[in-house]
């Protein structure tokens, strides 16, 4: 297979070109129903080698039309997942390497490219120089990891060691607003905090977190005995993109000595733009920071920068020993695998580094600027239209907005617009997802992907238009 290496990995590149290439013919959303492609497939593995070209085939056949493609220009659903040419080669180039670095030792370059990006990635966002970086997997996973220090830091490194009976004061408590992203919830309760110990703060009417909501809360939870452990602002809802007031907030945690993360999953890429910056106004006092470069920064998933500033108390709640992991260099380098969940790590940096060198910061600016761009020309027709409702202005390229005809009642828009999206989505033309604001079931358009132009956006809205006065 070796010989051939050659050969079949220029076949696959020419594959990748053309898929590239024609990926806009593709229906968005999969068209598929569930259980299709596994019907398609053989129950059982092959006992003898199949040619290559075969395996070519079925992904043509069977794979690719059972994919929904997120790298579509007119795919505006959930946050966007973007590649891009420099990503797409730096996994390639990954993928030869194969190498798992799990420690300084296992992957010298690989540690230290990493420390040098994330670095990079600091500056770019200009978060304080205290601010140390390891790449994870998702956010969800840093955010979980935050919520462990949390943790380690109310028991003073009890809980690792005691469990849960080293909660005598009374139960941990976490503080999010009700429009926090659901790993908030997933993490509360796979920690140990407990889901009935996450409390929703109300939000304002811009949905973001209310801080006088924020600090009555603790205050109450104080009085009753419960202990304040952590709280964890968002930039940039999954909903609406809305942005908690992270200075404010940070006083609150500093003046009850509460653990203050930051979840910037989607929004923090925007972070570059110096006119979008003010969002991050008062990270520095977090004591963790994550964004996705795997959703805004044209990186393939997975890449999730984790931001701390007490690099101890994380090694402390993640480290592990066992003597077959120690080397000679362990007092004098950095070991990753003691910086989150997992122990082998995937060579991420060397995407990233692709990324940053290829489309430089200026190259990036202009790209998260025309995304932007493309949402606040949308969100002016929106407003503009008669028959639609824009539900808040968009922060970065997120357009929230409803089908709203006169004469239809409040109880009947919810349903109106959920067949409205299916009949969009159903088109294959676009793909749309929702999300529910204030009670009303709103439809959301995202245009970050890096290839939507402006008439794919322009078309789609027409698209949306025609299939609204169809229903
Ligand atoms: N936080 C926010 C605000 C998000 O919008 C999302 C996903 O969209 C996440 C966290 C989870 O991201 P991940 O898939 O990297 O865990």
């Amino acid at each position: 297979m070796d010989d051939d290496f050659k050969e079949l990995g220029t076949q696959v590149l020419e594959w990748m070109n053309e898929y590239r290439r024609h990926v806009h013919e593709y229906p968005v959303r999969a068209q598929v129903s569930p259980g299709q492609v596994r019907s398609a497939l053989p129950r059982t593995p092959p006992d003898c080698a199949e040619p290559f070209a075969s395996v070519m085939r079925d992904l043509d056949e069977t794979i690719v039309p059972g994919m929904t493609h997120w790298n579509h220009p007119r795919f505006f659903a959930y946050f966007s997942a973007n590649n891009s040419v420099p990503s797409i080669l730096a996994e390639m180039i990954t993928a030869a390497i194969g190498a798992q670095c799990m420690s300084w030792e296992t992957s010298p370059a690989a540690t230290e490219l990493e420390q040098v990006v994330l670095d990079w990635l600091r500056q770019m966002l200009d978060l304080p120089a205290t601010f140390r970086g390891v790449i994870q997997d998702t956010a969800s996973s840093a955010t979980m990891v935050a919520l462990l220090m949390a943790r380690e830091r109310s028991t003073d490194g009890r809980f690792a060691r005691e469990g849960a009976a080293s909660l005598k004061g009374g139960p941990l408590r976490v503080y999010a607003s009700a429009e926090a992203h659901s790993s908030v919830e997933k993490g509360a309760s796979l920690t140990g905090f407990g889901r009935d110990n996450l409390v929703p703060i109300p939000t304002d009417e811009r949905f973001a977190l209310r801080a006088d909501a924020l600090e009555r809360a603790i205050q109450t939870d104080a009085g009753n005995g419960l202990q304040p452990s952590a709280v964890v602002a968002t930039v940039g809802t999954t909903g609406s993109t809305a942005n908690d007031p992270l200075d404010e907030i940070a006083r609150i945690c500093r003046k009850h000595r509460v653990f203050l993360h930051v979840d910037a999953a989607f929004s923090g890429s925007a972070a570059i733009l110096p006119e979008k910056r003010p969002y991050l106004d008062g990270v520095e006092q977090a004591d963790t920071f994550v964004f996705n470069p795997h959703k805004w920064l044209y990186t393939n998933f997975d890449c999730s920068a984790f931001y701390v500033k007490d690099v101890a108390l994380l090694t402390r709640t993640c480290g592990i020993q066992p003597a077959y992991l120690q080397t000679r260099h362990d007092e004098d380098v950095v070991n990753f695998r003691d910086w989150g969940l997992p122990l082998g790590r995937r060579f991420r940096a060397l995407k990233l580094w692709f990324v940053i060198r290829m489309l430089g910061v200026d190259g990036i600016r202009q790209r998260l600027r025309r995304a932007i761009g493309l949402a606040e020309r949308l969100a002016a027709r929106v407003e503009e239209h008669e028959d639609f409702e824009l539900l808040t202005p968009p922060t970065v390229t997120l357009v929230c907005f409803r089908y709203r005809p006169a004469g239809a009642s409040e109880p009947d828009l919810d349903l109106l617009n959920r067949r409205l999206l299916e009949a969009v989505n159903d088109t294959g033309r676009a793909y749309l997802t929702h999300t529910m604001l204030a009670g009303r079931y709103s439809l959301r358009l995202n245009t970050s992907q890096e290839r939507t132009t402006e008439d794919d956006v322009l078309e789609s809205w027409r698209l949306i238009e025609r299939c609204a006065r169809r229903l």
